[in-house]
């Protein structure tokens, strides 16, 4: 750290991304990417581009991203905004609707990315513990007290609330905003989309980083009252008014309008995830109800024995080492799991065999 440093963020550590290895031929079910690559609408948008589409700044308002977005979602002018990824708009809500003196409040395991916006920000934070079997209780966060942001599903279980379960934590917060992160609802979660009209403390996040194949074009938005929107809109104009560039809006459009691409891949990952949970099971691992493009798995023991049982951190270096990558959390509560990427079936196969070896090596009597 240089002596230049800001003083107030002397003590920030900053989020860690999952690893992006340069390394090839590694099976990468470490960051919940999608297996199958972006549709053939995006692949045409991008054929179609000259570099001459750089010369220009882009419109700073995405309008044609935001329309499209907009009408695939019903709502109307004014209830959408789009960012570099879900990220930014995190921050912006963060900046937005978080203080020093108006706290903000999610679960303790949750998005790792929660605490750092809450510390760079400098908005006080308040985590509320999981129940004993992971799961979120939606009356911990009635009368928060401040702005409430739950993933739904949440990260890194993938379980996920009930629509009316939410209903009952805005009901019970008219004062307060209740942010809901969407990133991964599309793989079988109820969105809140339907409640933006019922609730104008309700600010609903997604992104194209997951269900629709596009983590390396950095693309999320918002979408809530236009008042809501209108003050995401005043930090973004502060800050970076040309977040998205001319070549993520073109292609963002079009992936959000082939929607049977989206619907037909999001379908394959969640019946591989189920099959997958199934075979898991087969070999001794305890994988949590997941809605999402992941499961978090930790290993109870080959038919109910515990004396076969392995560590998370002894799974996940044991896959590591057979060029399989997933993520591990060394976090009390939830350091006994890994959570694991849905890929393709065939790449669930190859983590599957490798199990077998590794459970072989571990515990030849078993
Ligand atoms: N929310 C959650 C719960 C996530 O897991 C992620 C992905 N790391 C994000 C938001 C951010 O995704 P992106 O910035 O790629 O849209």
């Amino acid at each position: 750290m240089s002596r230049f440093f800001s003083k107030s963020l002397e003590s920030l550590a900053p989020y860690t991304p999952g690893e992006q290895p340069k390394a090839s031929g590694l099976v990468k079910l470490n960051t919940n990417e999608n297996p199958y690559g972006p549709g053939p609408k995006v692949g045409a948008v991008l054929r179609e581009q000259t570099a001459e589409l750089l010369r220009l700044y882009p419109d700073p308002e995405c309008s044609e991203l935001v329309a499209a977005i907009e009408t695939y979602y019903n709502l109307s002018d004014g209830q959408v905004m789009v960012g570099n990824g879900s990220d930014e708009i995190l921050g912006f809500a963060f900046l937005a609707f978080t203080d020093v003196d108006k706290k903000i409040v999610f679960p303790d395991t949750s998005y790792g990315f929660y605490p750092v916006f809450g510390r760079v920000f400098k908005a006080a934070c308040e985590t509320v513990p999981l129940k004993a079997d992971l799961t979120i209780d939606p009356s911990d966060y009635y009368q928060a007290g401040g702005t409430v942001v739950i993933a739904n599903p949440n990260a890194p279980t993938g379980i996920g609330l009930t629509r009316e379960q939410i209903r009952g934590i805005l009901d019970n917060n008219r004062d307060n905003l209740v942010i809901i992160d969407e990133a991964y609802v599309d793989f079988g979660a109820e969105s809140c989309v339907p409640l933006i009209g019922d609730y104008e403390n309700l600010l609903v996040i997604q992104t194209f980083s997951k269900s629709r194949s596009l983590a390396g074009c950095r693309v999320g938005f918002a979408l809530g009252n236009k008042e809501l929107i209108a003050d995401l809109n005043r930090i973004k104009y502060s800050f970076n008014p040309y977040n998205l560039d001319r070549l993520a809006i073109r292609i963002a459009t079009a992936a959000i309008n082939d929607k049977e691409y989206f619907e037909a891949t999001t379908r394959e990952i969640m019946d591989t995830r189920d099959w997958f949970g199934l075979e898991m099971a087969k070999r001794g691992f305890g994988c949590l109800p997941s809605q999402a493009n992941f499961v978090f798995a930790k290993h109870v023991g080959v038919n109910g024995k515990s004396s076969g049982k392995m560590s998370g951190k002894a799974y996940f270096e044991a896959l590591r080492t057979k060029n399989i990558l997933v993520r591990y959390f060394d976090k009390p509560g939830i350091d006994d799991y890994v959570r694991i990427t849905i890929g393709t079936k065939a790449e669930m196969e190859q983590l599957l065999a490798a199990t077998d070896v590794i459970l072989e090596e571990a515990n030849p009597t078993l």
